[in-house]
């Protein structure tokens, strides 16, 4: 008779075990708020059966951003993540507080993603922080960190990451976001303090603060699962025969195109479209009938940062612009990308967000 395989051992967090082939919930006290109810970071620990990488997910560490807890939810009820091969360790809000008062910061005003890796004896962010960067940090090999652009300012689904961190950037390719970015690291933020012990870490960013969006859930999803895939958490997909494949297009240069003079401000142009030099892509307006002041585009590339606000300042920043010399290639991966969004996934068995800017109400 052949050997029985010894079962894999449980997955221990603050004393909570995890037994293999089930899932946990786990609180981690972080502190106490000024009503004197304790504040937690709650981690949903998936333990797979068979052993496999550690990822850990975390969404909300700016607490309005919360496309991260819905793409974290979606894949928690994802019928193939029972068949987890590794550990998930996912966190849909890690800035509880900020979560709560529905804002980027925390109480005191200041950025969770500046305090890595946090104190023990810091503020309530501080200790937030260290829960992190010490209770699951040290368990994770690969890290996706979840964020949108800020309110009012979508961003088109992209990854960010490390120059010459090739190990992330190979995740990258493979999470498969239209855009991935070369960005630079900022100091105390998470992805510097992974970057600094070693850690594989991507960070996507997608839609923007305090709405659920369509096109960035999918994209979240699909690039988790991709992911796992290629790292043997879950079970190789079946190729189709002669689908097109679609590549990230990647770049190490963006930029703000910002108003040159206040007033109201109309864009020209959506997210995800391409740009050529000198091209008109919206134009601000004196508000008293006066001048019509045009926005061109300084270089070529493609819109990956818009204001959905109808008014500017001088100097505010309108879109973000990432520059490519390939513009055709850019475009047709564009283009193949919405289409892959469009075919049934695992995910459609639940309900997506309804999307004003992409689907019509009651259409005849
Ligand atoms: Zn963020």
């Amino acid at each position: 008779m052949p050997p029985r395989q010894k079962k894999r051992p449980s997955f221990e967090l603050h004393g909570q075990k995890v037994e293999a082939g089930s899932r946990g919930k786990v609180n981690l006290p972080v502190g106490v708020f000024t009503n004197n109810t304790q504040v937690d970071l709650t981690v949903v620990v998936v333990h797979g059966r068979l052993p496999g990488p550690t990822m850990l997910v975390t969404g909300c560490i700016h607490g309005d951003e919360i496309n991260g807890a819905e793409i974290i939810r979606r894949l928690l009820k994802l019928k193939s993540i029972s068949r987890l091969k590794g550990t998930l360790l996912a966190v849909p809000i890690v800035n509880v507080p900020a979560f709560l008062n529905r804002s980027r910061y925390l109480p005191d005003r200041r950025d969770l993603n500046r305090l890595f890796p946090g104190s023990e004896t810091g503020s309530l962010g501080g200790r937030l922080a260290k829960v992190v960067s010490c209770q699951l940090l040290p368990h994770a090999d690969i890290i996706i960190d979840l964020h949108t652009g800020a309110i009012n300012r979508p961003n088109l689904p992209q990854i960010r990451v490390t120059s010459g961190d090739d190990p992330s950037t190979e995740l990258a390719k493979v999470f498969n976001a239209p855009v991935t970015v070369f960005a630079p690291i900022r100091d105390s933020s998470f992805r510097s303090l992974c970057h600094k012990e070693g850690k594989k870490l991507i960070l996507f960013e997608s839609g923007e603060a305090l709405r659920l969006d369509a096109h960035s859930i999918k994209y979240g999803v699909q690039g988790i699962t991709s992911v796992m895939r290629h790292c043997g958490m879950l079970a190789q997909k079946r190729t189709s025969v002669g689908k097109k494949k679609t590549d990230t297009i990647v770049c190490t240069k963006t930029y703000w195109e910002r108003a040159t003079i206040g007033g109201l401000f109309t864009p020209l142009i959506a997210l995800g479209k391409t740009v050529e030099q000198g091209e008109t892509i919206g134009f601000v307006s004196d508000p008293f009938g006066g001048t019509e002041t045009s926005i061109t585009a300084t270089r070529q590339g493609v819109i990956i940062g818009r204001t959905n606000e109808g008014l500017a300042d001088e100097g505010d920043a309108l879109f973000h612009i990432a520059v490519f010399r390939n513009l055709d290639h850019a475009r047709d991966q564009m283009a193949l990308g919405n289409q892959a969004l469009e075919e049934p996934a695992e995910m459609d068995d639940h309900p997506v967000p309804y999307d004003p800017f992409t689907e019509e109400v009651n259409p005849e």
